[in-house]
């Protein structure tokens, strides 16, 4: 699909944590300062045209963009959002632009949407900027291998073995002679929800670090989409930004068609239960003790989990081993430090760059579509700055060539 994951996921702009980026300078680079966060924020700002919740604030105008290619803008249906962050604040809870001078604060929700529509990445910086022509996409064409030679011993990548194939529809793939894989159905309302959210700090939090994201929302109501649960409902995600699991992905076997094997060994580290247990009693709390809200947690026990008593610690455990799931943002394959270098090179092959969520080395707490944009423009600059090295390394040894025939 055009545009990855940004044509399919939640639209929420959540950057991170600075101490998240910070540590990958540190932690994973070496005390690389290219990667710390303050060197990082141009590449965040510099694809950014905001027009988010906080683009009046002066306060936030450092942290922000504007003129860029990818639109963030406030979501355009968000009721209960109002009653959410009147309930924060009642707690004492500071409201803010959780990514502008500290996280731990909570707000209304920034997203990457264009007048109500998704702003994927294939949106902004391809359809919309007029199809720039420098950019060639080969769709349908599934990577299978990277061709490798051998220079002076040393593999190089050459390019990659690709074969058609694709997801649409079918007469269309069968007249080009493309294998069809699956035919979605799309449905023709599009329409973002609303969302209001809080980041904490959980008492198993590093130092100087937010852990937890609380989300709340409601959902659109589509025909026959929740009918009968949503009246009066309200959700609500704790979401563990920064998990001690760490899961596995290892192939299954050589077919390039065979489906990775992954293990996300998810809440395997006790610190992660404990986490979300902390974030799961100061949401019932915020929900049902504050007049703004005013909303009992939905008195029917998780099943699995009705032998034990009605919210206490050991039935929200339950409800956290039997009702979570994850939000998608799977990180690390290709981590920074590990498998690729600090200019974005697979250490040890010449011609490969990764550039992509892969090369996150550890999971900033927020989702990742806005960090893998930061990323591809600080891997693009890397890839320009090199090329422009190489050519006045070529025009010096020309120069020195002249000097010397002088
Ligand atoms: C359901 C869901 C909800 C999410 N919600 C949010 C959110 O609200 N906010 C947010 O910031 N992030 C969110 N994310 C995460 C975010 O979208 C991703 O982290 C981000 O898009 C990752 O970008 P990427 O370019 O690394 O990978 P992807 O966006 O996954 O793009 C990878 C692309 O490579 C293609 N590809 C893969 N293998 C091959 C191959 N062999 N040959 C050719 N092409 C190949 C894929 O088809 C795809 O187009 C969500 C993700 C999901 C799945």
């Amino acid at each position: 699909m055009l545009g990855g994951s940004t044509s399919h996921n939640f639209m929420m702009y959540v950057r991170g944590n600075k101490e998240d980026f910070n540590r990958w300078s540190t932690e994973d680079l070496g005390g690389d300062p290219q990667w710390n966060y303050e060197n990082l924020l141009p590449y965040f700002k510099k694809s950014e045209d905001y027009n988010g919740n906080y683009a009046r604030d002066p306060a936030s105008a450092k942290y922000h963009g504007n003129g860029g290619l990818l639109n963030v803008a406030k979501y355009d249906f968000e009721p209960g959002a109002d009653d959410f962050l009147a309930a924060a604040l009642e707690k004492g809870y500071a409201i803010g632009d959780y990514n502008g001078a500290t996280q731990e604060v909570f707000s209304k929700v920034d997203a990457t949407t264009q007048d109500g529509w998704r702003e994927s990445t294939y949106r902004a910086f391809y359809k919309d900027t007029g199809k720039p022509s420098n950019l060639c996409i080969k769709k349908y064409a599934h990577v299978i291998k990277i061709n490798f030679q051998y220079v002076s011993s040393h593999p190089k990548a050459v390019g990659v073995t690709y074969k058609r194939q694709g997801v649409g529809p079918a007469e269309h793939l069968h007249s080009l002679n493309i294998p069809l894989v699956r035919i979605y159905l799309l449905g023709k309302e599009s329409k973002t929800t609303d969302a209001g959210q809080g980041f904490l700090k959980s008492p198993v939090a590093q130092p100087n670090y937010v852990d937890l994201q609380l989300i709340h929302t409601a959902f659109a109501l589509y025909h026959n989409f929740l009918k009968t649960l949503i009246t009066n409902a309200r959700f609500a995600f704790v979401v563990l930004g920064r998990p001690k699991s760490f899961g596995k992905l290892m192939l299954a076997s050589s077919n390039p068609d065979d489906n990775p094997i992954i293990d996300p060994k998810f809440l395997t580290h006790p610190d992660d239960v404990e986490a979300l247990l902390y974030g799961l009693k100061k949401f019932v709390d915020l929900y049902e003790n504050t007049a703004a809200l005013n909303t009992p947690l939905f008195h029917k026990p998780v099943p699995g989990c009705e032998n034990k008593a009605f919210k206490s610690d050991d039935y929200y455990r339950c409800v956290i081993s039997m009702f979570s799931f994850t939000f998608y943002h799977h990180v690390g394959s290709c981590a920074l430090g590990k498998v690729v270098d600090s200019h974005l090179k697979v250490m040890g092959i010449d011609g490969l760059r990764v550039i992509d969520a892969s090369v996150i080395p550890r999971l900033p707490n927020g989702k990742h579509a806005g960090c893998t944009i930061m990323i591809a423009e600080k891997g693009s600059d890397l890839i320009i700055s090199n090329h422009v090295l190489v050519l006045l390394t070529r025009a010096n040894s020309n120069f020195k060539a002249h000097f010397h025939l002088f």
